[in-house]
């Protein structure tokens, strides 16, 4: 054999060990960052293998080499510039993008590339098939992601009709297009149908994606990188290229096993996702912000001062951090405020919602930048039994994960879905600017409990005041109590 084919092999399956662990430390906040380092370098590997095994004459490299330039300096242009709460967004933009690319190398190897044969060729009849999961479910990943990172950006609403029954019959008459387009297929890729099964397939990826939103967007974006790997294993059948399989292989699974965890995190079944729409709240193609002020009756609310002296005698204190202490960039202060707490002898944990925030770990991630201890970060399950002997809880930024109404309201867009209980704590104090909704654009009936106080204005202004307060009252400076 050719000694650059050997090695390309050989390039191969380092690339695909390297790729293995990189999605192994991926699952852990504190090795994260350098599996990633090791994924990417593992996905350059594989397209320099890939690269090695075709003849390719100057110019060919030339056009590579150029689109490589000009898509990695788009990338490296995205990923300087976006800020951390708007990585759902560009998650979802990735996984389009892959859905695309998928489809475009199946749609070029039908127009111009099918082998040659008849249907009864077991390597014929594999290709055709390969070529029609990966236009499909590219397709579909495409427009659909396409879909989800507008309404996540808030630039497209869900419109009314998506929310009748209408919408079943408009993607049921879509998914028999495609089915005609993919039976078809196979006997002439190059053909009409190809642009049908297209067609049918961007359309039904837009149908499916834009009735559903709210609360039910992590469960989509998950599902949406779920069918990204799909699409890229169908393209690697189509190719020939078993790195790209296996490639596509982990992380269709990662992606499913990623949107299993969401939908028990969520209380919902992945059906009821996607074919119950939205929830009653998305319904109104809320994206975060906004709400109804004037619903609220029954609101106290406090200044730093008074919270500072509440935190000043608690024991036991528990953060529960949310989507607006990511937009405040809050981390750092809530790091320094904690640090006050322990040395004035209080006990101090951080509740963690597995969909607090925008993406899953979302708030792992926003604390590790501010170096907290991971022994402090407590998931739901272990917390909400410690919530009756919290004496003070403060709420940054979060809202829908924990809103009561979740448990207790069956007429609640969030009802079933588990949420953090504070409400069992002997004191709440809700940092946020205003009385508006949060991700699922409803009331939360946190905020007129006896218990709970409403401390206005920006997070980390909130909790640079309520450090300066504790200075101020000595804290931190006097021996920890015993
Ligand atoms: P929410 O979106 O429910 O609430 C965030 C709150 O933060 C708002 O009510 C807002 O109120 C407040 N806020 C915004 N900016 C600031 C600021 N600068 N300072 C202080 N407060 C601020 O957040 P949660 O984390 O509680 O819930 C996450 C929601 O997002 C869930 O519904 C989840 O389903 C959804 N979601 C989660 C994803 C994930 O993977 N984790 C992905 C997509 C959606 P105000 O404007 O009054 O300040």
């Amino acid at each position: 054999m050719n000694p650059t084919v050997v090695l390309s092999y050989a390039i191969d399956l380092v690339a695909v060990l390297l790729l293995a662990l990189g999605l192994k430390g991926l699952s852990k906040v504190r090795s994260a960052r350098s599996a990633n380092g090791l994924a990417a370098l593992a996905m350059g590997l594989a397209v320099l293998g890939l690269l090695m095994q075709q003849q390719l004459s100057l110019e060919a490299w030339l056009w590579i080499a150029g689109g490589t330039a000009i898509g990695g300096l788009a990338g490296w242009l995205l990923a300087q510039r976006v800020p951390m709460t708007a990585m759902p967004e560009t998650v979802a933009l990735f996984n389009g993008c892959g859905g695309m690319a998928s489809l475009l190398v199946a749609v070029a190897v039908a127009l111009f590339q099918s082998t040659t044969g008849t249907l009864s060729d077991t390597a014929v009849l594999v290709e055709r098939l390969s070529i029609v999961i990966s236009v499909f479910v590219g397709a579909i990943t495409f427009s659909g992601s396409i879909v989800a990172m507008g309404k996540l950006q808030g630039w497209i609403s869900t419109p009314g009709w998506t929310q009748s029954p209408v919408r079943h019959g408009v993607n049921i008459t879509l998914a028999v297009a495609a089915l005609v387009g993919a039976v078809a297929l196979p006997a002439d890729p190059a053909g009409p149908v190809l642009w049908l099964l297209v067609a049918a397939s961007t359309v039904l990826g837009i149908g499916v994606t834009l009735p559903i939103g709210g609360a039910d967007m992590p469960v989509v974006i998950s599902l949406l990188n779920s069918y990204s790997g799909v699409a890229a294993a169908a393209a690697g059948f189509v190719v020939g290229s078993q790195l790209l399989i296996v490639a596509g292989a982990m992380v269709g699974a990662a992606g499913l096993i990623l949107t299993q965890v969401m939908c028990t995190a969520m209380n919902r079944s992945l059906v009821s996702v996607l074919f119950g729409g939205a929830l009653g709240a998305s319904a109104a193609g809320h994206v975060g912000g906004g709400g109804d002020e004037a619903g609220y009756t029954r609101i106290t609310s406090c200044s730093a001062e008074e919270c500072a002296m509440a935190l000043e005698t608690a024991e036991r204190v528990v953060f529960v951090p949310g989507y607006g202490l990511a937009v405040a960039q809050a981390q750092h202060t809530l790091r320094e405020l904690s640090k006050l707490l322990e040395a004035n002898g209080a006990e101090v944990s951080y509740a963690i919602h597995p969909v607090a925030g925008r993406m899953p770990g979302h708030m792992n991630v926003l604390l590790a930048e501010a170096d907290v201890p991971y022994e402090q970060l407590i998931e739901m399950d272990a917390i909400n039994p410690e919530f009756p002997r919290t004496d003070v809880v403060i709420v940054l930024g979060a809202n829908d994960v924990v809103n009561p109404d979740a448990k207790s309201d069956p007429t609640s867009p969030l009802f079933g879905m588990p949420v953090l209980e504070v409400d069992q704590a002997r004191q709440v104090f809700v940092v946020k600017r205003s009385l508006g909704a949060g991700y699922a654009g409803i009331k939360n009936a946190l905020f007129e409990l006896p218990q709970t106080a409403m401390v206005f204005g920006d997070a980390k202004a909130v909790l640079a005041g309520l450090v300066s307060e504790l200075r101020e009252l000595g804290v931190g400076k006097k021996p920890a109590a015993v």
